[in-house]
């Protein structure tokens, strides 16, 4: 099943150098129609990665491997891991360098959304109550680096983590999650790269606006949630949806998606994919509003812990 996944990926690859282009034109000239609705380039950012990097879809497929066998012989460790995170801030304005106390409140919400913690994680009227999880991952702020630069936008194509792009190369990649907070336009609230990527392009984007609960944090994307979705994809997370129509995140215990949900879907909302099941849409790596996403699941919870297992593509963070 997970090589028929691979194989379609790399299918879907044919059609990328076109799609990649038409989509960025589409959401620059779409602009307007954009603002408001959330948008994430993980997706297309692996299929570019995929393009470029021939072995990249080999390594993916054995970490995927590896994943399944932990998971399959119970070896997923329930301690919690610390992770440390280096914020990599690149700014023009003023404005764009954001301060501390809104870095620190971004810290603050992974900690929370990864712990349970959550103040509307007793939401009610969540049909998938049972299955929310309590992923036990904090996250530590070790640094933050600044750097004034003259570029407007940075776009989706790894320029922030070159320096000689003007970007800051990541700090201690293998052991340190870095996070890229800068302008990236085109209607993109953020990407992460999947494990398995190159570790000179390792981490997170965010936009700055999208980024933490105070300062410059805009609405409806303030409340810290596109980092909790990204760190998700940096976790080898799926969209819900599979990034296909009724497609597949590789996670059993979410429902098929018709697609992305946006705003906040009202309650009880089913797909019209086969069975029309109750869509998760409350999950965070749906594509809702901040205040509608509260949840991961505990299949979610065991992929991502299972990247952290020993052979694992992320094994180097424990
Ligand atoms: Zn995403």
């Amino acid at each position: 099943m997970k090589k028929i996944v691979l194989s379609l990926a790399i299918v879907s690859l044919l059609f990328s150098c076109n799609k990649q282009e038409d989509s960025i034109t589409t959401t620059d000239g779409n602009l307007a129609e954009t603002v408001g609705k959330r948008g994430c380039y993980s997706d297309e950012h692996l299929k570019d990665q995929l393009a470029a990097d021939p072995t990249l879809a080999k390594r993916m497929e054995e970490f995927e491997l590896k994943a399944a066998e932990a998971i399959a012989q119970g070896r997923i460790v329930n301690g919690v891991l610390e992770i440390p995170v280096v914020f990599n801030v690149l700014y023009r304005t003023t404005a764009e360098n954001i301060s501390l106390a809104q870095l620190q409140s971004q810290i603050d919400v992974l900690n929370k959304d990864f712990n349970a913690q959550n103040s509307d994680y007793n939401t009610a009227n969540n049909p998938y109550s049972s299955v929310r999880a309590n992923v036990g991952i904090r996250f530590v702020l070790d640094q933050v680096i600044r750097k004034s630069t003259t570029k407007s936008s940075w776009g989706t194509a790894d320029a922030m983590k070159k320096a000689n792009r003007g970007g800051l190369a990541p700090t201690s990649p293998t052991t340190k999650l870095n996070i890229w907070v800068c302008t990236i336009g085109g209607g993109i609230l953020g990407y992460a790269q999947f494990p398995g990527g190159s570790s000179a392009t390792d981490g997170v984007v965010l936009d700055g606006k999208y980024t933490g609960t105070t300062g410059t944090a805009t609405y409806p994307f303030n409340l810290g949630r596109t980092a909790t979705h990204e760190v998700g994809h940096w976790m080898n997370l799926r969209h819900i949806w599979g990034d296909a129509t009724c497609g597949t995140d590789s996670v059993s215990d979410t429902p098929v998606h018709n697609a992305a949900n946006y705003g906040v879907p009202a309650v009880g909302h089913r797909s019209t994919c086969s069975g029309t099941p109750l869509e998760m849409y409350m999950n965070y790596m749906d594509y809702t509003d901040d205040r509608g996403m509260y949840m991961f699941s505990g299949g979610q919870k065991t992929r991502m812990l299972a990247i952290f297992d020993v052979g694992g593509s992320r094994a180097s963070f424990r």
